[in-house]
């Protein structure tokens, strides 16, 4: 057989293997499976980290505009209102201060997965350098802190405070948003950054509620429990047997610490996640003074552009995931041979590393991922694999069903009790459910249709951001808008083009703006255009986040992304600012509005 022949062979050998692994994991009741954090689970969402008995009196004003969400897409477009100064504005969250995602998840061992550099936004605008070159989480949290104080923004926000329902008003021209703790505020702009995955949830395992032992989830980390704190060792895990059930990119940044503390620790698989090298390293000091003014702009867009597939020049960022991309520039549309042969090749170093590292056979083979490489977030850590083999960890492999059931003092696995005195859940997030859901409130729109009825057939929108019969609003998500590797790059140019927006409107008188139907339909063909081979992928790849958990739903079309390179949906941003006529936009100017 020619090398050419058996290439092939191992690869038709592979993929068979991927198909029965993928269908080992389909399940009838898709994201259907999880729970959320209300009603029996209302506990689980407990914010740990704030004053339980914080009061104040409601907040009742007018304000210019009013963002709902201080984590990076929040905090950006605060910011930017303010660079083009804008500084009437109000941030309402639920958490306790700024950072989103970097305020809630504290879990030990958490860091940002992509590099620092190009992930902590507006380094040049603070003067700020990261510490390494993936920086843990107390770092990025307290540089939120760090912008929203130099942007003012700490008076101007409402802090542990749930929307309830935001209201357009006719006959007022603007929205009103309504919170928990009563306050009404009265806002001509608004923009909602709720975050595409900050809805904790819970797997939907038989018998979860009648643990009796204590429980929680990774983004809402029990310090009081374990002890220890995001950089300290968790002394009070010495005497327990914990379970951390998932294996996905936060598990796998939390279980080498867990590991390092608990009398027992059994990691809970369902899939295994890959795990490249990570190779963190401190911020070089000649590098950071070396740098010239725009380089976080041109570091952020040359890793955009990489990921992307498309030619970049030199690979500034150079890392895992750049690394993928410069091998295999189409590793999320593979549709060629080669494509494919090169996907497996990497996928069998991924493999071959796990058999490096763990030394126990049967553990190995467990860890190994079977499915094309970008099916799931890759992860890249150096100290999850090598803690497999100490002797107080043992990996309870599910064989791709998850737990079988929860009983009040144990888990139990293809009939087998593991006996624990904590379940750590690390099950992620809610994602591909509605927009309602995910959000947790309700918005109402011209003539008090909600956003959910005027939805029904799916989400309408011009680039994702703006919807008609919802004037004057701005959303912060993927639904119909691009999608980032580089989540913050995204945040970044979402919260350039509301600000400008904003801006516009308030220096051309304009009172109302919406995107009129025909833009939207066109948008929404743009989109279609651009489905391709990106869709074609995940439809085969195996269950998860990325794919609706295997079962995406044709009557779901309305909500895909632009699938087009970011940079490319970036542009059509650009352009369209910069031909100036809000293009597919009705507005209506202060003299129409004062004659209502
Ligand atoms: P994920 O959704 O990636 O992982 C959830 C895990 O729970 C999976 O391993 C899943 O298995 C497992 N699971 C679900 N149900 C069961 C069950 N019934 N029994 C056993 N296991 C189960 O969530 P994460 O919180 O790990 O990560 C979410 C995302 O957050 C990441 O993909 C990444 O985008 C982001 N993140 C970003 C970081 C950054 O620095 N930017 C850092 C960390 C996270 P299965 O795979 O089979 O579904």
């Amino acid at each position: 057989m020619s090398d050419t022949e058996a290439a092939r062979a191992s690869l038709c050998a592979t993929k068979a293997k991927y198909s029965a692994e993928r269908e080992k994991r389909l399940r009838s009741d898709g994201t259907d499976q999880y729970r959320d954090l209300t009603g029996l689970f209302e506990d689980f969402d407990r914010d740990p980290y704030a004053d339980p008995d914080f009061q104040r009196d409601p907040v009742t004003c007018d304000t210019e505009v009013a963002i709902i969400g201080g984590g990076l897409g929040g905090l950006l477009a605060a910011a930017r209102l303010a660079q083009r100064g804008i500084t009437d504005v109000r941030v309402i969250d639920k958490a306790g201060d700024f950072g989103g995602t970097w305020y809630w998840n504290r879990y030990p061992g958490a860091a940002c997965d992509i590099e620092s550099y190009i992930y902590m936004p507006m380094l040049e605008e603070t003067g700020y350098i990261p510490t390494e070159k993936y920086a843990k989480a107390p770092e990025i949290f307290a540089h939120c802190q760090r912008i929203a104080k130099q942007f003012g923004l700490y008076d101007k926000a409402l802090f542990q405070t749930l929307v309830q329902e935001v209201r357009w008003q006719d006959d007022a021209g603007r929205w009103e948003v309504s919170t928990n703790r009563g306050d009404k505020l009265r806002a001509r702009f608004l923009i909602i950054a709720g975050g595409i995955l900050h809805k904790a949830k819970l797997p939907g395992i038989p018998g979860v509620e009648t643990f009796k032992g204590k429980s929680f989830h990774t983004s809402r980390w029990d310090y009081d429990y374990t002890g220890g704190s995001p950089t300290e060792p968790m002394a009070k895990l010495a005497d327990k047997r914990v379970a951390l059930i998932g294996t996905g990119a936060t598990s796998v940044q939390a279980m080498p610490r867990v590991a390092e503390m608990a009398e027992h620790l059994f990691v809970v698989q369902r899939t295994p996640s890959t795990v490249g090298v990570r190779a963190n390293r401190p911020t070089d000091p000649a590098w950071a003074t070396s740098l010239q003014p725009g380089w976080q702009t041109e570091r952020m867009e040359n890793f955009t552009r990489i990921v992307a597939g498309q030619e970049a020049g030199a690979d500034l960022v150079d890392d895992g995931f750049s690394r993928i991309f410069g091998h295999n520039p189409k590793a999320l549309q593979i549709s060629t041979e080669e494509e494919e042969l090169i996907d497996l090749a990497a996928m069998e170093a991924v493999r071959a590393r796990i058999q490096s590292i763990v030394t126990d056979p049967a553990t190995a083979e467990a860890l190994k991922p079977w499915y094309n490489q970008m099916c799931k977030r890759p992860c890249f850590h150096d100290d999850y694999l090598p803690a497999f083999n100490r002797p107080n960890v043992t990996l309870v492999d599910t064989g791709g069903k998850g737990v079988e059931r929860i009983t009040e003092d144990a888990l139990v696995v293809d009939g087998v009790s593991y006996p624990v005195d904590c379940i750590i859940y690390g099950s992620g997030f809610e994602t591909g459910t509605g927009y309602k859901s995910r959000l947790g409130f309700e918005i109402y729109g011209r003539g008090g249709v909600s956003m959910t009825d005027a939805w029904a057939g799916g989400p309408a929108t011009l680039h994702g951001m703006l919807a008609r019969g919802f004037p004057n609003l701005m959303i912060f998500d993927q639904l119909q808008g691009g999608v980032a590797i580089n989540f913050a790059h995204l945040m970044t140019e979402l919260a350039n083009h509301a600000s400008w927006l904003i801006a516009q409107c308030i220096e051309q008188g304009i009172e109302e703006f919406e995107p009129t139907a025909e833009a939207q339909e066109a948008w929404f063909h743009t989109l279609l255009g651009k489905i391709g081979a990106q869709a074609m992928f995940f439809a085969q790849c195996t269950p998860g986040y990325f794919n609706a958990e295997g079962r995406m739903d044709p009557s779901a079309i309305r909500q895909i992304p632009y699938f087009g390179p970011l940079l490319d949906f970036v542009q059509i941003l650009r352009d369209w600012r910069a031909d100036g006529t809000l293009e597919g936009v009705e507005t209506h100017s202060t003299q129409e509005a004062t004659a209502r």
